[in-house]
């Protein structure tokens, strides 16, 4: 399904235009315009997905495959050594547009480091009652 006010389905389908570097009949992949390296790309399915919680098995099963064909692109073509691939879901993971997507962001040897964080200690207890939690939810 699309969504009307969606400014992701529109790209995707192509009503608005973009710098399209891939599209087949499920996924369009453009340029972002506010690139956090040369050659930040998203791949956008042409269906509405909010997130990847909400994403379905043939898209789930798609994305990664297609993922790692542009990853490869990116490294012949920009050079580069290394590439993040980033995919925020819910405002307090980042997502600010609401439509699921996957960042592949080209890292150079040179640049800042972008997606990081401070690690803590885990308690063994902690991690015990959290991974039964999550796996008794499955
Ligand atoms: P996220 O914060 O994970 O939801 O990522 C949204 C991304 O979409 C950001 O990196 C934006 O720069 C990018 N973006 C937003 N609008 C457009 C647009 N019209 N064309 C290309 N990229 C866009
Ligand atoms: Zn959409």
């Amino acid at each position: 399904m699309k969504k009307d006010d969606c400014i992701f389905c529109k790209i995707a389908n192509g009503e608005i235009p973009s710098e399209t570097i891939y599209e087949d009949n499920m996924f369009r992949t453009i340029m972002d315009l506010g690139p956090a390296s040369k050659g930040h790309a998203l791949i956008l399915p042409k269906q509405h997905y909010r997130d990847l919680c909400d994403l379905d098995k043939e898209t789930a099963e798609k994305v990664f495959p297609l993922a790692a064909k542009l990853g490869n692109a990116m490294k012949k073509s920009l050079g580069c050594p290394g590439i993040n691939v980033v995919q925020n879901n819910g405002k307090e993971a980042g997502q600010t547009v609401f439509h699921f997507h996957v960042h592949l962001i080209p890292r150079y040897e040179e640049g800042p480091e972008m997606v990081s964080w401070a690690p803590e200690k885990a308690d063994p207890e902690e991690l015990k009652l959290t991974g039964a939690a999550i796996r008794n939810a499955l």
